[in-house]
């Protein structure tokens, strides 16, 4: 087995029944991803467009490709035709893009809610009162994005406790709109990456994004 593949296979090996795994990427070479597809792994995330454009191109055809990054509007008609789900939705004008042009793929478009859970301010994503008001909001017209979730990224610390805050924060927001909302099908929680996987997955992550542990250094 090559070394991405064990890499992987490491961390699966530790994953709890309701915890998957999207290998991030951006900024690694097609070489590396072939090396992980070839051991039979299919889920990847990445985070620019153009780069997810030419990857998905050049790569076999039945790969799951994520978008974790922040999205522009203008950018959404690229990815629409192939993307798997889309986590970073930090914009009800952004969501009403998605919708539109999947409806021009005639597709429906799964999409997870970015929170800004963080302490910096540069992290994007919705405060719990927006995220609240879009969800009140009517989205009976966007009939071609399902919203299936949340999505959330930590604070960069070493601090523990710090993590596991935002980490039970999120998760509880999560809870508590499967409860509100059974129209909703939400059924993913998108936390954790190389540094705090662990800790997401303990606070009920359902998918977290792991990068530099399974592809070493980006490019
Ligand atoms: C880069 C990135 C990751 C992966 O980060 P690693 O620390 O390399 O695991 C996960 N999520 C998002 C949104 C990212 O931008």
């Amino acid at each position: 087995m090559n070394q991405i593949a064990s890499h992987i296979k490491e961390i699966e090996d530790q994953l709890n029944q309701s915890t998957r795994l999207i290998a991030v990427s951006k900024r690694q070479s097609n070489d590396k991803i072939l090396d992980a597809y070839n051991s039979g792994f299919i889920r990847f995330g990445e985070n620019y467009v153009q780069e997810l454009v030419s990857k998905q191109e050049e790569l076999p055809k039945d790969i799951e490709w994520h978008m974790i990054g922040h999205l522009q509007s203008n950018k959404v008609k690229y990815i629409a035709p192939f993307v798997s789900l889309i986590h970073s939705v930090d914009s009800f004008k952004l969501l009403k893009e998605i919708n539109k042009q999947a409806l021009k793929n005639d597709r429906i478009i799964d999409c997870l809610l970015q929170v800004h859970i963080a302490k910096e301010d540069t992290k994007t994503g919705f405060d719990q009162a927006e995220l609240l008001e879009l969800l009140n909001s009517d989205l009976s017209g966007l009939k071609n994005v399902n919203i299936k979730g949340l999505m959330g990224m930590s604070t960069l610390t070493h601090d523990k406790n710090e993590i596991e805050e935002e980490f039970k924060a999120l998760q509880s927001l999560f809870e508590q709109i499967k409860k509100d909302k059974p129209e909703l099908s939400f059924t993913e929680l998108s936390m954790g990456m190389s540094g705090d996987w662990p800790l997401a997955m303990k606070n009920g992550s359902t998918l977290i994004r792991v990068g530099s542990a399974i592809f070493g250094e980006r490019l």
